[in-house]
Order: C-alpha cells, then structure tokens, then sequence
C-alpha cells in the first residue's frame, strides 16, 4: 500500500508547521501547533481560517475511518499548540522529558488539553503504529526533550527534523541522528529554516549562543552594584538551570517567581528558591530575580535601580504588543532594556551542512518565512529540494 505525505500547515511561517502521514487506516500527525491563536477564539472558526490544521474530525468530534496518533517535537506552542482545541481523545507521543514538563504545566494550569492522551516514546526505540514504525530521536533545541521523528513505512523513510541548532550545549546529538539517518539513505527530509527568515544570521557578532550568554551574565553580575532582573523563557529548563549556576558562582542568590519555582523544583532543579522581596529590598546588590512581564509591577518598588535582561521571555519580540508597553516602562526608569537571547534555531550555513551530511532523495524546506531562500541554498549545495504547497498530498508507492 502506498503512503500518503500531505502537508497541512507552516509552509511559510515559523512554526505551526503539521505534516500527516497516512497508510491504509493509520494516520500519523506531526506536530500539531499553532502559529497564534488567543484562546477566546471557538475552535470551528480556527478550523475554518487555517490556523489549526485541517483535521476536522479531531476538532469537531466527527467520525473518521482513520486511525490518528499524534506525535510531538518539542514542547514549543508552535508546535504543540493545538492540542488544546482536541475534541476527540487522541493519543500524542512524546519524550519523557516533555512528558514531564507538559505535566507539570497542565498542573499550574499554564496548558490544558482534556483529550490529549499523552504517552512517552523513550529515544531511539521504535513503535509500530499499523504499516509504519516511528522512531524518536534526541536532538538539541532550546527545550529540553526536543526530538528528531524518523517515520517508516517498511519501503519509504521520512524524517520530521524539528526544531534544532547545532552551536547549543549538544551538537553531538546532531552530529548522531546526522549519521544514523545518512545510512538510513532517507526518501523525504523535513527540515526547518527559522534563520533563513532574517538577515545576517550567519554572522557571529550579531549571534548569540547558550554558552555566550551565560558569560555576558556572569560580566554583567561582576560589573554592577544593582539588582539583576531577568526575563527568560519557562520551558528553557536547562538555561534556567545555567543562570542559576552563574549567578551563584558570581556571589549572588538566585531568586524565582512562584511558577517558576515550581516548575524547576518539579524538573529535579535543586536550591531553587522563591522571591522574598524584603530580603531582595534590603540587599538588592545580592541578588538575580526572574520577573515575567504580567508581574513587571513588582519593580516599581526599586526606583529605578535595576538592570533589566531580557533572555527571550516574553513578550517575544515588537509584533507582540506587550513589547512596547515593556519598553515603555523602562524607558521611564532610565532602565537600559538589555536584549541577551540566544537562538534556538541553527544558521543557515549549519542547515545547510546538517542537509547534506543528511543527504535525503529530497529535502523540503519549510518553518520560515522564507523557504525559497533556504530552497535555493539547498539546491547550490547541490541537494534535491521540493518546495509544497498547503494541502498538496505527495504518493510513495
Ligand atoms: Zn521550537
């Protein structure tokens, strides 16, 4: 029997990128986010603009003669996003350490998906869905559990590449799957193009890396008297795990908000402790504190004594409207918004290196605002490339 490849979404944009693969009654989906969706919005009339992917019968309850399973990258709203707007109970694979964040989540309320029944793959041991065999395999991104998706249909090899970067803290999880999936001589390689989106993002002065980072903090703590705030990601376990270490190898006490708390404590952090703002009142020049933007009114009390890192938590960047209102408030502190991410998204030229050390049959290009761009450096570098469309459905026989 033949596999059908269809792509459903993130064709053009970061993110929302889902893709099914369908064998006699077996469907396989993956991954299941949204690019934005405020929560307000009924799941039917997000069906019908196209901003959840077109599977009607997982959102609107209906029969279906198919078989789903979905299946997750990573722990990215842009690539789990959807399952929220479920309305039929569906399995959805896994890793653990996903698993595990996603639990802890959904107890602190932050997630919420009734019908996601969610089950962990462990790396590297494939199982068999009817025609197919799925195998999940470690990667590096800026979320721990972040996965690689090889689907077998017995004839035809796919690969889902996820989100993945290869100046992280693990490039050899990269440089392994790279290796495992080159003797695989694969037919079809999904990868993403987040970097082909921007500019310059080949040039070392304007990146940033994990490693980087954590020495610009380490600078900026010797360097100041004042108290330190940062604003990162929650679901970036591992960084938050570094700046904690930083800032106590450089004398400071680390403190965290009670989601926050909560959250690391649950991932098996240790010495995580939370704000007790009279303390941090009393010696500000003795401590870090995380602040997320819905609680930035709890600096007011510093009188502009602070210094304000911003570390990719939200609001993400100036398409968020909260971005101006966070800037604003700053600026009339005479507080400095200090812009200290770092990518969870390899450069292009690694995508392009990571393609060929792959070396599929054909290499789609997707996840970026600008696929052609990646398309066309793909096809110099002499690979084979296809660029889908929405909706297009691809045969192997
Ligand atoms: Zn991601």
């Amino acid at each position: 029997m033949s596999t059908q490849v269809k792509f459903l979404n993130g064709l053009n944009t970061i993110g929302g990128n889902v893709v099914t693969f369908t064998n006699q009654q077996t469907r396989l989906i993956m991954d299941f986010g949204v690019n934005f969706a405020p929560t307000t919005t009924p799941a039917t009339d997000l069906l019908n603009d196209g901003t959840l992917p077109n599977l009607p019968s997982l959102f609107q309850n209906m029969q279906s003669d198919l078989k789903s399973t979905i299946f997750v990258s990573h722990l990215h709203l842009d690539h789990m996003g959807a399952l929220r707007y479920l309305t039929s109970p569906t399995d959805v694979y896994m890793s653990q350490n996903s698993a595990d964040l996603y639990q802890v989540l959904i107890n602190l309320g932050v997630e919420h998906a009734p019908y996601a029944k969610v089950k962990v793959i462990d790396y590297e041991k494939p199982i068999n869905f009817g025609p197919f065999e799925v195998t999940f395999f470690e990667t590096d991104h800026d979320i721990r559990g972040a996965s690689v998706i090889r689907v077998s249909d017995g004839k035809h090899i796919f690969v889902h590449s996820g989100d993945v970067r290869l100046d992280g803290s693990h490039p050899e999880r990269v440089e392994h799957w790279a290796d495992v999936l080159h003797d695989n001589k694969i037919d079809l390689f999904l990868l993403e193009g987040t970097e082909f989106s921007f500019e310059n993002q080949n040039d070392e002065f304007v990146r940033q890396t994990e490693q980087s980072l954590q020495i610009d903090f380490a600078n900026i703590i010797k360097e100041t008297e004042k108290l330190v705030v940062v604003n990162p990601y929650e679901r970036n376990i591992d960084r938050l795990l570094a700046l904690q270490n930083t800032a106590h190898e450089n004398g400071r006490k680390f403190l965290w908000d009670h989601r926050f708390t909560v959250i690391l404590r649950s991932m098996g952090i240790k010495n995580v402790q939370e704000i007790d703002w009279l303390k941090v009142m009393s010696e500000p020049s003795h401590y870090v504190v995380q602040n997320r933007f819905d609680q930035l009114h709890d600096l007011d009390q510093f009188d502009k004594q602070f210094v304000y890192l911003h570390m990719n938590g939200e609001p993400l960047g100036e398409y968020d409207p909260r971005f101006s209102e966070l800037s604003t408030y700053l600026e009339t502190r005479n507080v400095a918004l200090q812009l200290m991410g770092a990518s969870g998204h390899a450069k292009p030229d690694d995508l392009v290196a990571l393609a060929q050390h792959v070396n599929a049959k054909q290499t789609v290009p997707w996840h970026s605002f600008k696929p052609e761009k990646e398309a066309s450096e793909l096809v110099s570098a002499g690979l084979n490339v296809y660029l889908p469309t929405k909706g297009e459905i691809l045969n192997y026989n």
